[in-house]
């Protein structure tokens, strides 16, 4: 943990420190090796969080975007369960920091626990699985409604190029029932989807962590870019897309929204 109690004080570890856990009350002691970030352990028992992950140095990069009295906030729900959240913003979202994979179960218990929250994912350990291919329009556009696109898959050059069926060829069709018929290619609809981008790609995931796939809130994945990489839905043909936000337009919506899935919604604007 980044901190703990010291006369009364949230403190970061120093050595030789000892301090008190601010969810159990227990005595904690500063870990300051020279090879493991510093940080705080419980002397006695393991963490009195189960769910707590060992912090890496990307975890603690993530906190330290946030003001000092948003990092390591306790949750206690209605039945007095309790647990320790990496970030919460002051305007009440909780961020979960993930490097681990995660069990559906796992996964599940938290979002259940803290409902009004985002992953941030480490995409690091994946990242060479992890293909982003063309843009799309935004999907409330007028050009997308008409439009059905060839799912992108590593080695489909064509498709990860940007294939697509049109609405307007197949009357009797719909976005879930359309998979067949006249293919159009990129090439028609270039200039207009360039004007209309909105940060909206196909991509393709090789052997996915599939539980991040599941998650009824919003994941963001953090491959070391300037910006990061959520996982959405595209349209009603079912297609997954990725969305490209920058960070520090999700560090300012994560401060400023109250809601979760509102962040990386509005005015939004992304360097092509
Ligand atoms: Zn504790």
């Amino acid at each position: 943990m980044q901190y703990a109690l010291v006369d009364h004080q949230r403190i970061e570890a120093r050595p030789k420190k000892r301090g008190k856990c601010e969810m159990c009350g227990s005595l904690l002691i500063a870990k300051c090796g020279s090879r493991k970030l510093h940080h705080w352990a419980h002397f006695r028992e393991r963490n009195c969080d189960p769910w707590w992950e060992n912090e890496t140095q990307w975890h603690r990069d993530w906190k330290n975007l946030f003001p000092k009295e948003c990092r390591e906030i306790y949750h206690v729900a209605d039945d007095g369960e309790i647990h320790r959240a990496d970030i919460k913003s002051s305007t009440g979202i909780y961020i979960e920091v993930q490097h681990s994979s995660m069990t559906d179960q796992e996964r599940e218990a938290r979002e259940n626990f803290y409902k009004n929250m985002i992953w941030i994912v480490d995409g690091t350990p994946f990242k060479n699985n992890f293909d982003i291919y063309h843009m799309l329009p935004p999907p409330n556009s007028k050009m997308a409604k008409d439009i059905v696109w060839a799912k992108a898959k590593r080695h489909m050059n064509g498709a990860n190029a940007g294939m697509f069926f049109r609405l307007s060829d197949n009357p009797k069709e719909t976005k879930a029932t359309l998979k067949g018929g006249l293919l159009h290619s990129m090439r028609e609809v270039k200039e207009e989807l360039e004007n209309a981008y909105d940060g909206h790609h196909q991509y393709d995931w090789v052997r996915p962590r599939g539980t991040w796939l599941d998650s009824k809130v919003p994941v963001f994945i953090d491959f070391g870019d300037c910006y990061v990489v959520q996982l959405m839905t595209y349209d009603e043909s079912k297609l997954r897309c990725v969305r490209l936000v920058s960070k520090q337009k999700l560090v300012h919506d994560i401060n400023t929204e109250t809601k979760a899935d509102n962040i990386a919604t509005r005015f939004y604007k992304i360097e092509k």
